[in-house]
């Protein structure tokens, strides 16, 4: 096998290593992207921001109505023990006890309208808690099919570098230098084959005195147009 033969062997290595790296930066770029969980889980947060206050509210105003509602009791009970005989302090008593009254009324319609937007806040906590459940579970579901193929491309690339690193001793120093050196500039096709007498990368028609060159193979030969090293396959 000829130096440009072994180059273009390990080029064809090189790509199927490249392949299968490429897909796994796919694979591990789709398994980060959860936008649609993402999404969810935002807007649940937003109504939570909502109800939470909302729910705390509606306890605060039902425990001052209680405590109202105890004052009342307690006032009245004191009216009527008889203890109390100053009709100035009677008086006073009866009046809070109307003030009181007065005030829990409203604090029972400000109640009641907070307990309706409570219910509705809560519905749409509901919603969005089955619209965050779904999008879990489909992004967990794709991620199965993702796992099992990035296994078996991880097991191929493994594969790969094995057969490149036996490849490697065999091939001439020089000849992997120049390989290296013009594998970035080459979109990681640095080799290309002579087919007939054109280079199959560039597809340009190569002169004969350069094709026997390519044929004969005693050194590295490189094509007129792009530049890659040429191999010439026989067989
Ligand atoms: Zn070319």
């Amino acid at each position: 096998m000829t130096q440009a033969e072994d180059l273009y062997r390990l080029q064809e290595v090189d790509l199927n290593i490249l392949q299968r790296q490429k897909r796994l930066d796919e694979i591990k770029a789709l398994m980060a992207d959860n936008q649609a969980v993402q999404a969810a889980n935002d807007n649940l947060n937003q109504i939570r921001a909502v109800l939470t206050p909302l729910q705390k509210r509606a306890r605060q105003l039902e425990q001052e109505i209680q405590t109202n509602t105890n004052k009342i009791q307690q006032t009245d009970e004191t009216l009527y023990s008889g203890r109390v005989r100053n009709p100035k302090e009677m008086q006073d008593m009866q009046q809070e006890i109307a003030s009181l009254k007065k005030r829990n009324s409203e604090l029972e319609d400000i109640l009641l309208e907070t307990m309706m937007q409570v219910d509705e806040t809560e519905a749409q906590e509901d919603a969005a808690e089955a619209v965050l459940q779904t999008a879990t579970q489909a992004h967990e579901e794709a991620n199965v099919h993702l796992i099992q193929e990035q296994t078996e491309l991880r097991k191929e690339r493994a594969e790969w570098i094995h057969v490149r690193e036996q490849m490697l001793p065999a091939i001439d120093a020089e000849a992997l230098k120049i390989y290296n050196t013009l594998r970035p500039r080459k979109n990681n096709q640095p080799v290309a084959l002579l087919v007939n007498r054109s280079c199959s990368a560039c597809r340009v028609e190569l002169d004969m005195a350069v094709a026997n060159e390519v044929r004969k193979a005693q050194k590295i030969t490189y094509c007129t147009s792009c530049g890659r090293i040429l191999a010439y396959k026989s067989g």
